[in-house]
């Protein structure tokens, strides 16, 4: 037998092991980000980075991305646009960046749809409670305070406008982006992964949640809804979604209690206290995170009747645990059992 033929199986072993390397260099591998922004954590979970995409350039753009919104949107900063506005004189127009103008016109959006429980101008209110950036306090206020802070609340105070993008007080009020600005994080990461073609990623910013495709085994992403109680903990709901973001908003981790009674961060703007209904926690299934984070509010503030009403109005996929005796009354609206029961998109 000539060498030939001696040699032409390990030519082809060598062969078939190259484009084996070749194939396997070619597969995308998966990457998990995580770390601090906006006051909580985020975590990114990658099923398929392209391998031209070196894992600390896109760790970086996501931390820059989350870090943007941060510098932006935070009542704790004090260059922020937020801050800026909020110190303001009267008349003064602030020039704001053009993703702060586009999270404050969706939060018109929403307040319009909500007629005003999702409010940005609560911050006076926000503080007054003792659940912004100043002292803690777990007093309450006196009448006079709250109906003092009710009186600078209100988005008829703030002149919008959009070339350049600005905000100009009209009376005297302050923003409180708390409510939607992390959701909007969220999108700007997930609009960083599209245009990267990750195709299959999950990004969560303090509980608020955008997924797309599947993760590392195949899977559609699976978010777990936790049950709304600081001491009974565990998810309550699981769900399967694709191409959506999930935001739950609760009075169950940003709470204090005087007299055995909860006052928590999610206030009511028409009665510049906390809410004092027994809603446990609003779960919005959405395209946008930041609108679902921001409906979470809204539909929190109203309550489980009018929250619940208007959810089915507005077709929103939303799920509702309302607090009663020893544990909990679920409701969903339609396009929410959709979800559970055929794990469809949502619409
Ligand atoms: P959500 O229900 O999503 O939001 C509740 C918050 O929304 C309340 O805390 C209040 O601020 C506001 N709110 C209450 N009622 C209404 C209403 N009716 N309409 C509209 N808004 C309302 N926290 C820190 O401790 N340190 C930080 O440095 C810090 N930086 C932040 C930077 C940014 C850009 C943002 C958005 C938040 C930051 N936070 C910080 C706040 C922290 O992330 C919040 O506790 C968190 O955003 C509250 O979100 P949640 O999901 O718990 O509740």
């Amino acid at each position: 037998m000539d060498n030939n033929k001696r040699l032409l199986p390990f030519a082809t072993g060598l062969l078939l092991l190259g484009v084996a390397f070749f194939l396997l260099y070619q597969r995308p591998v998966s990457a998990e980000f995580s770390g601090s922004t906006m006051g909580t954590r985020y975590q990114i979970k990658i099923a398929d980075l392209p391998r031209e995409i070196e894992q600390t350039y896109i760790e970086n753009q996501i931390f820059t991305t989350l870090d943007q919104v941060d510098k932006l949107m935070s009542t704790y900063k004090p260059n922020s646009d937020v801050t800026r506005f909020n110190r303001a004189a009267i008349d003064e127009s602030v020039i704001i960046d053009k993703q702060t103008l586009e999270v404050i016109q969706l939060s018109k959006l929403i307040y319009t749809l909500s007629n005003g429980a999702f409010d940005i101008t609560v911050s006076p209110i926000v503080q007054l409670w003792g659940f912004g950036p100043e002292f803690k306090q777990n007093k309450l206020p006196s009448a006079n305070d709250i109906q003092r802070a009710l009186d600078k609340v209100g988005f008829d105070k703030i002149q919008i406008t959009d070339n350049p993008p600005a905000l100009e007080k009209l009376q005297d009020v302050e923003i409180d982006l708390s409510a939607i600005a992390k959701g909007y994080g969220v999108d700007q990461v997930a609009k960083l992964l599209d245009t990267h073609n990750i195709e299959n990623y999950l990004v969560e910013v303090g509980g608020e949640i955008r997924v797309k495709g599947t993760n590392r085994a195949g899977q559609r992403w699976r978010i777990g809804i936790e049950t709304p109680s600081v001491i009974r903990s565990g998810a309550r709901q699981a769900i399967a979604i694709d191409n959506a973001s999930i935001a739950t908003s609760g009075d169950y981790r940003n709470f204090f209690e005087v007299e055995g009674k909860r006052y928590s961060h999610t206030i009511n703007p028409l009665t510049g206290k906390p809410v004092e209904h027994n809603l446990a926690s609003v779960t919005v299934v959405s395209r946008s995170c930041a609108e679902a984070d921001a409906l979470a509010t809204a539909m929190s503030v109203l309550g489980p009747k009018r929250g619940f009403e208007l959810a089915v109005e507005s077709k929103l996929a939303a799920y509702f645990l309302v607090r009663e005796n020893d544990g909990y009354q679920q409701l969903m609206t339609d396009s929410f059992r959709d979800i559970v029961d055929n794990q469809t998109k949502p619409h």
